[in-house]
């Protein structure tokens, strides 16, 4: 029938049929909430599709003019028993608080590398090592892109494993300092430095934890953010007068009676790498102070780490389900553990070899 109309009519048929799959592959894409937000998408797909004047840019170049994920998103902050917000506003994410598929449906369009560091030193590294990598293969940001930066003092005691697809790993041989607390300071440097190297230039996200535990669940997409804190697994129920914060005014870590918000687990932490940049360069200032002035604070990098996130609030913070110690008996609100400690053996890994 189209071809018996008159030109025109056949111009306006052509022009409600590509209007129409506009608005379906917007609306797959990006479900519109109100008329406006709608008709301003529109606006901008007309725009792109002219700008770019060729069907094959679509969508993937429209899509990165999308707005970013918002927590209302992905994260149901109802849907757990315990406090899921802080005063900040930030997501405290426990199990079943997220989405996966839409976090998944989304990075499936925002590609994304996720990078892992973490040190092996002396015994840890026999100890640790080896354990740590094959369950981080196994669980951490499955079907991502990940880069496991490991630092060790000896590059022969590697344990050499295979990893999935799109896994690699960067080994970097450090040196090693001879006190245990100066191997768990030193690591704010060390960070530092790969960032500005390298990683910056190679991660979206990067995430540095301690060697002494393991994942054993599905450590995701739910965990990504700016700056991400890991609740300790011993303080997340207790009073803030009660928390091991360095109380010494001297010290750079110190943080009076009464305040702080949680007490900050060092064994995790991560973001972006402009901003782990920023925790690990402010971390070793302090602790660099301090020892100008002979003082370390009472748990070391921790405490700082602990100081740092007293100034600058933490954009996420990950539930002790993220970091467990199965020694405590496990607590009715911890439902699925994502990693665990492994047992303390201080007495043998903390000698010389
Ligand atoms: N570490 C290491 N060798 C050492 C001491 C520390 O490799 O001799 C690294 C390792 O990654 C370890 C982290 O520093 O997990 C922090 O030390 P540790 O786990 O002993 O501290 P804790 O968890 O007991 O606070
Ligand atoms: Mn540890």
């Amino acid at each position: 029938m189209i071809f018996f109309m008159p030109p025109a009519s056949k111009l306006i048929i052509v022009f409600l049929i590509v209007s129409l799959s506009f608005f379906i592959l917007l609306h797959l894409n990006a479900p519109c909430k109100s008329l406006s937000d709608f008709i301003d998408s529109y606006l901008k797909l007309w725009f792109w599709q002219i700008w770019c004047n060729s069907w094959h840019y679509f969508p993937s170049r429209y899509l990165k003019t999308q707005p970013k994920l918002q927590p209302s998103d992905w994260f149901y902050p109802m849907s757990h028993m315990n406090m899921t917000m802080t005063t900040w506003s930030a997501p405290i994410v426990w199990h079943n608080t997220y989405n996966e598929s839409v976090l998944e449906n989304y990075y499936a369009e925002h590609k994304i590398t996720v990078g892992l560091i973490v040190f092996a030193v002396g015994r840890y590294l026999d100890y640790y090592l080896a354990d740590f990598l094959m369950s981080a293969d196994e669980y951490f940001m499955v079907g991502q892109r990940v880069i496991i930066y490991v630092m060790l003092d000896d590059f022969s005691r590697m344990p050499l494993k295979y990893l999935s697809r799109f896994r690699t790993f960067k080994v970097f041989e450090i040196k090693r300092e001879p006190r245990w607390q100066d191997i768990s300071m030193m690591r704010m440097k060390i960070i530092s430095d790969h960032i500005v190297d390298h990683i910056q230039y190679e991660v979206d996200f990067l995430f540095c934890m301690d060697v002494d535990q393991y994942f054993q669940n599905n450590y995701g997409l739910e965990t990504l953010g700016e700056s991400v804190a890991q609740l300790h697994t011993y303080w997340y129920r207790k009073n803030p007068i009660s928390f091991p914060y360095e109380r010494n005014q001297s010290s750079e870590a110190y943080i009076p009676m009464g305040k702080g918000d949680f007490y900050y687990h060092a064994a995790v932490f991560g973001g972006t790498p402009t901003q782990v940049l920023d925790i690990t360069t402010q971390c070793f200032e302090g602790i660099m102070k301090d020892k100008k002035k002979n003082i370390e604070a009472v748990w070391h990098d921790e405490s700082h780490l602990n100081k740092y996130f007293f100034l600058h609030k933490p954009t996420k913070l990950l539930s002790p389900e993220y970091c467990w110690d199965f020694q405590l008996k496990q607590n009715s609100d911890i439902n699925v553990v994502k990693i665990g400690w492994h047992m303390k053996s201080y007495n043998f890994t903390r000698q010389k070899l």
